[in-house]
């Protein structure tokens, strides 16, 4: 696969997903990180993203609730460069119907080369780094030399 390099903006397009046995931990960190998340432009899976503007009045742009689809229209904006970054607070205690979408969303964030964090200490981490608000650079893999290979 070869790679080329995009610059994301200090402005993080950031998707926001929670199983309803994490939830009450992403409202708790989104509230913790509520100043900067503001400066973000925020994405969530649809309950999730109702029960963190309700809690914390941040504007979140809501997708479909994840077992109807919404794991899967979060991996469809990152293949789009519309989301680049994902913090998705999966059980891994419970198992779901629509686990092949948790697997397929985990999957692609890994072959976009995206920040996932799964966990509040990851989150923490990520928010602590100075990257999470300013320029970087990260590769992605380069389209056209893909298609170019194949055709
Ligand atoms: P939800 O979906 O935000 O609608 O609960 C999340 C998920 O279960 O993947």
């Amino acid at each position: 696969m070869d790679y080329k390099t995009v610059t994301l903006a200090g402005n993080k397009k950031i998707a926001l997903v929670a199983h309803d046995n994490k939830k009450k931990d992403l409202v708790a960190w989104c509230s913790k990180h509520r100043d900067t998340l503001k400066t973000h432009t925020l994405y969530a899976t649809g309950t999730t993203g109702t029960v963190i503007e309700k809690a914390t009045e941040l504007p979140i742009h809501k997708l479909i609730s994840g077992p109807l689809g919404g794991d899967q229209q979060v991996g469809a904006l990152i293949t789009e460069g519309k989301v680049d970054f994902l913090i998705f607070f999966w059980d891994p205690f419970e198992p779901l119907p629509h686990d092949p979408d948790v697997k397929a969303l985990l999957r692609i964030a890994a072959v976009w080369n995206i920040p996932v964090a799964c966990n509040q200490i990851s989150a923490d981490f990520m928010v602590a780094s100075p990257l999470f608000n300013n320029e970087v650079d990260r590769s992605i893999p380069d389209y056209e030399a893909y298609m170019a290979m194949r055709s």
